[in-house]
């Protein structure tokens, strides 16, 4: 598969290339320069497939030819080994919804699933080479747990790990600090996720400073998140075996529910794609009114979505714009310039077609963690409470999805909160929470955390 950017289309990278890159040389994201099909006869022979088999088929023609089907199936096989369920995911009914559990992995988010494959993907890479691979991330919690969890003590990597200082929960951010080796160094910004975002694009915009440690990048960014996420919405579907299905997804960097929105594009036959947000709801603003405009971020019960640059949205952005990689990049001028950007009417309606969007406060949020808790003893995280907020609010015809993004255990003072509950602990984190907390405090300042890592890129 070759790839092109967001920004433009005349770019042509191989799979290896945009994995190593993660952001694309003009600040454009990486779109795929052919999508298969699955016809609704192919999507039946895939209902007989366990998980790792329907991953290679669903993903297979993205990665070729850097991954042969056969080395993807070695590769996703041994990422999904640590997952406490065989078929990687679970689905259970909660009264008339269908709830997705994402959370079976090591550290409890649905980012393990795409993490664990990229974590072996760099393992592969590395092998015959013997540079120093720098990966900087950006996260609101889960990522930075998930990204440590597949590259710890890994051959010729340092990870560096960017995090809102005291805006993560307290069992997030022990399960980052506590968990690493010594190629991992987390950071605790002094401001929000939207920071941390910025400061990591903007290294990758440096091209001296990107080449000098040789930069890479795991953040939904990253295309490869994106399509080892593809394969929940397809393995979902085919176990429910309705007509038509729709999907709820708690979001914040837009990264998860494209994911579901390739899967529709592939051929799956999604009604739409309910967004999720909490008070932070720049994607609830821009679906439902055409404007594109980050505010301050607010702090919510859901961190992991306190975010107000949704950056995957501009992987959107290309095909409601019709392809038209110039006017992306006018849009994305337009957002640095003054702030925001408008989409007209009939782009408005492209995306309602696909998708639906709501905005969920903390008080709802709250509410549903507590009725659900009531009604079926069962406990759902605050994050995955939004989606189930949300897919009740918009009215559709067939039956939904939810994805379940965290295990309610990550967010324990808020669940007790909501329930007078305390939750189990997960067998998961038996060891490793008692361990010494690693981490600095810096700065919100580009140059502070270049400096901070050119001090350290050489040592591993
Ligand atoms: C990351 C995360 C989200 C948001 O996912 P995006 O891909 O950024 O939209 C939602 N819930 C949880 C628990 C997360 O960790």
């Amino acid at each position: 598969m070759k790839y092109f950017s967001t920004r433009n289309k005349k770019l042509d990278f191989d799979f290896k290339q945009i994995f190593q890159r993660s952001l694309a040389p003009d600040g454009g994201l990486f779109l795929p320069k052919k999508i298969n099909k699955f016809s609704a006869k192919d999507l039946k022979q895939l209902e007989k497939l366990n998980y790792i088999d329907l991953a290679v088929a669903v993903i297979a023609s993205f990665c070729e030819p850097t991954f042969n089907k056969k080395e993807l199936k070695i590769l996703i096989r041994k990422s999904y080994k640590k997952f406490k369920k065989k078929n990687v995911v679970n689905l259970v009914s909660i009264n008339k919804d269908i709830l997705l559990e994402l959370y079976h992995g090591p550290t409890l988010a649905f980012k393990d699933i795409a993490m664990q494959c990229i974590g072996n993907i760099y393992e592969e890479f590395n092998k015959d080479n013997n540079e120093i691979t720098n990966i900087v991330v950006a996260t609101s919690g889960d990522t930075g747990a998930a990204a440590i969890s597949a590259l710890s003590d890994r051959k010729n990597i340092n990870l560096f790990i960017l995090h809102p200082y005291n805006k993560i929960s307290k069992i997030q951010r022990k399960i980052m600090t506590t968990i690493g080796g010594k190629n991992i160094y987390n950071i605790a910004i002094n401001g929000s996720f939207d920071d941390c975002q910025k400061i990591v694009k903007q290294m990758f915009a440096d091209n001296l400073f990107r080449q000098t440690i040789n930069m890479s990048g795991v953040n939904s960014i990253n295309w490869a998140r994106i399509i080892f996420q593809i394969v929940y919405y397809f393995y979902s579907f085919l176990r429910m075996k309705h007509k038509k299905i729709n999907f709820s997804v708690p979001t914040g960097n837009f990264g998860d529910i494209y994911a579901g929105y390739m899967a529709k594009k592939m051929g799956l036959p999604i009604e739409k794609l309910i967004v999720a947000t909490n008070e932070n709801d720049i994607l609830q603003r821009v679906i439902n009114k055409g404007i594109y405009k980050p505010t301050k971020v607010k702090t919510s019960l859901s961190p992991s979505m306190d975010i107000q640059i949704s950056s995957n949205f501009e992987r959107l952005l290309f095909y409601v714009l019709k392809s038209n990689d110039s006017e992306v990049k006018k849009l994305m001028h337009n957002l640095e310039i003054k702030g925001y950007f408008k989409l007209n009417k009939n782009q408005k309606k492209i995306i309602q077609k696909d998708f639906a969007a709501f905005k969920v406060t903390n008080k709802e949020t709250k509410k549903t963690i507590k009725k659900i808790y009531k009604k079926n003893n069962f406990f759902v995280d605050p994050h995955t409470a939004t989606g189930f907020h949300a897919a009740n609010k918009i009215k559709t015809k067939y039956p939904c999805i939810i994805l379940g993004t965290a295990h309610p255990y990550k967010f324990l003072e808020t669940m007790i909160k909501a329930t007078g509950k305390k939750i189990k602990k997960p067998s998961q984190l038996s060891k490793l929470m008692a361990r010494k907390e690693k981490y600095n405090v810096l700065s919100n300042n580009t140059n502070i955390i270049k400096k901070y890592i050119l001090e350290k890129h050489y040592e591993n």
